[in-house]
């Protein structure tokens, strides 16, 4: 796999916000405010190409000529449900940002990957997407996740998790070489009911106090 599509974030704060998150003791209530604070610090990662251009200003003493951000804007897209737990620190961080729903299920015989909900701006193409979902597993519903987001006009996305893993990663790979993957972690693998490992178990339920 080539590593110039998967940006590990190392900050050592999110590191260890996400071991808090993973603590099996960790609930509801602070699960949520980790995840919260995590969307915000790893946004500042997956922001970091954003093109500025300068403007004149005017301090209290002088006038100069200061960054400003130029460019592209925003659109984040959250994958229901988990990927909301993370868009709201984003949002804190960029209140401006426009957001995208995606919800996703695998239709349990085939195992497929059904779209029942999509819901973007219209003008995608002239928006960086950045999807949010904490969990990069077999990555089948990030990778239909951006093929909507393509098919509907979207040409700069980036893809942000908590935990991604090898299996997820090589499958968004070849079905999506052109995005970047931002995540703060790459764990061993997958079990047998596709949950990564070790992982955090099941990011919906434990934001969310469903089981
Ligand atoms: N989704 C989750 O919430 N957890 C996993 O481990 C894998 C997918």
């Amino acid at each position: 796999m080539s590593d110039t599509m998967v940006h590990l974030i190392s900050h050592p704060l999110v590191q260890h916000k996400l071991t808090m998150l993973r603590r099996r003791e960790t609930h509801t209530a602070e699960f949520r405010i980790l995840l919260r604070e995590l969307g915000f610090l790893m946004t500042y990662e997956v922001t970091r190409e954003l093109q500025l251009t300068d403007v004149q200003i005017q301090t209290p003493l002088k006038t100069m000529q200061a960054p400003v951000l130029a460019g592209k804007k925003l659109c984040f897209t959250a994958i229901l449900r988990a990927g909301m737990g993370l868009l709201d620190g984003m949002l804190q961080l960029l209140p401006s940002a426009r957001v995208g729903h995606i919800g996703l299920y695998r239709e349990p015989k085939t195992l497929e990957v059904v779209d029942y909900y999509f819901k973007v701006p219209n003008d995608l193409s002239e928006r960086f997407v950045i999807v949010v979902d904490p969990m990069l597993a077999t990555g089948h519903s990030g990778a239909r996740a951006l093929s909507l987001l393509k098919e509907a006009g979207a040409d700069q996305i980036s893809f942000l998790c908590l935990l991604a893993c090898p299996e997820g990663l090589e499958y968004i790979r070849k079905a999506h070489p052109d995005v970047l993957i931002y995540t703060a972690s790459v764990d061993e693998g997958l079990d047998d009911h596709a949950y990564i490992i070790p992982g955090l178990g099941d990011a919906g339920d434990r934001m969310y106090g469903t089981q």
